[in-house]
């Protein structure tokens, strides 16, 4: 293994799904939804397997059906125009997504700055990109995981190339409010900063007084021309075994993110993509239904988790709960330290979650907090919360 991946063995998801299969615990750590999405959907794809759409190689941009739903999708929720042929670029999955945009914008040598704890995936692709990930971190404050401005700000140096930033964020379930995005927008303007941002949870926010509908940081001033946005479908459709996801950005941006992708993929694979244009044209009740299942769901294991005795950060967004599990006790919370108990949960409790400190540059920051994914059956995660209650 070369240097710039020495620091990276096997992902966590991938080592607490096996430790679920070897256990045969319930798996809350690696997040997606036991339950596929929509049959029209699934019907779409077998049609076009059967019709021979997309069997052979795409075009490498992604079908044009798929480039037109994505930017009819972005018009439609958000107001945002993107050209379907110049400005929207088909990827496999978001993670291919995230990957390229970081190949294809960062200067060996380049700052990136992310939000800590950050989806794994970033760290990884900042290295192989040769940039410097500069983290700065969320912390516990007012019941969410919240980002200071001012560290942002003091993280911008004259080698800061671009921000990467997820919201809702994976794994604290942070949306970023208004304010904070309008901070965000002002400092990437005044410092002259390209975004990266990561919306793939942009339909899995509980909206409440406090919370609006997702609000994508290229519609706020001055960003459109400097944001690449990311979507998935393994999200917002219930398929992450499909792997579509798209950028969308300036004809600029999205050129040099295709540069990229190109070698990485060529192109995403076919027939899902005529079926995700399909699903991307689902009326609003699917968005709508989507959102109030989680939410249920979400309220189903916060109280479970909270009755377990843990201390739960309710999240605003995304299908995880991030949990503080010192408010178990020195012992059962293996003196707060979220790997040992990971490790230790399936056989205690048979539940798998994941501990948030691989998520961290600062591990010690990270060390206390473990995460739940609640993207399952109701009676799974009833299942999980009496299981929890015995630990
Ligand atoms: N970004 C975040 C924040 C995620 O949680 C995930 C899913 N684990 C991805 C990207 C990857 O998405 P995909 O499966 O489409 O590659
Ligand atoms: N995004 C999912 C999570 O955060 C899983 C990603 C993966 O397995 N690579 O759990």
């Amino acid at each position: 293994l070369n240097r710039r991946l020495a620091e990276f063995g096997t992902t966590i998801f991938a080592e607490m799904s096996a430790l679920a299969v070897r256990t045969g615990a319930i798996n809350l750590g690696q997040g997606f939804p036991d339950t596929d999405g929509p049959e029209e959907v699934r019907e779409a794809a077998v049609r076009a397997l059967r019709d021979g759409r997309g069997n052979q190689y795409p075009p490498g941009p992604g079908v044009p059906e798929l480039r037109t739903a994505v930017a009819g999708h972005q018009r439609r929720h958000y107001g945002l125009s993107y050209d379907p042929d110049r400005e929207v670029l088909i990827t496999a999955g978001a993670t291919e997504a995230i990957a390229a945009a970081l190949l294809a914008l960062v200067e060996p040598g380049d700052e990136v700055i992310a939000l800590e704890p950050y989806y794994d995936s970033y760290a990884a692709a900042i290295a192989l990109a040769g940039g410097t990930r500069v983290p700065v971190t969320l912390r516990p404050g007012e019941g969410r995981f919240v980002l200071d401005l001012d560290e942002l700000r003091a993280a911008v140096t004259p080698r800061t190339r671009l921000l990467l930033l997820n919201t809702p964020h994976n794994p604290t379930g942070t949306v970023l409010t208004r304010e904070e995005l309008t901070a965000i927008a002002e400092l990437a303007v005044e410092r002259n900063l390209l975004v990266v941002t990561d919306e793939v949870y942009e339909h899995l926010v509980f909206t409440d007084d406090a919370t609006p509908a997702h609000l994508p940081l290229a519609s706020f001033p001055g960003m459109r021309e400097r944001t690449v946005t990311i979507g998935s479908a393994g999200k917002t459709f219930s398929f992450t075994g499909w792997k579509v996801g798209w950028v969308t950005s300036t004809p600029d941006l999205v050129t040099a993110v295709r540069s990229a992708k190109q070698y990485l993929t060529f192109v995403a694979s076919g027939p899902f993509q005529y079926a995700v244009a399909e699903a991307l044209a689902l009326p609003d009740a699917y968005f709508t239904d989507l959102r109030e299942d989680l939410r249920a769901k979400r309220d189903l294991l916060a109280a479970g988790l909270t009755a377990a005795g843990f201390d739960v950060y309710r999240p605003a967004g995304t299908y995880f709960i991030t949990t503080d599990i010192r408010s178990l006790g020195e012992s059962r919370s293996h003196g707060g330290d979220g790997f040992a108990f990971c490790r230790a949960l399936p056989e205690r409790a048979g539940v798998v979650a994941v501990p948030n400190a691989v998520f961290y540059d600062h591990r010690q920051e990270g060390a206390p907090f473990v995460r739940f994914a609640f993207c399952k059956r109701t009676e799974v995660l009833t299942d999980a919360v009496e299981r929890l209650k015995s630990l």
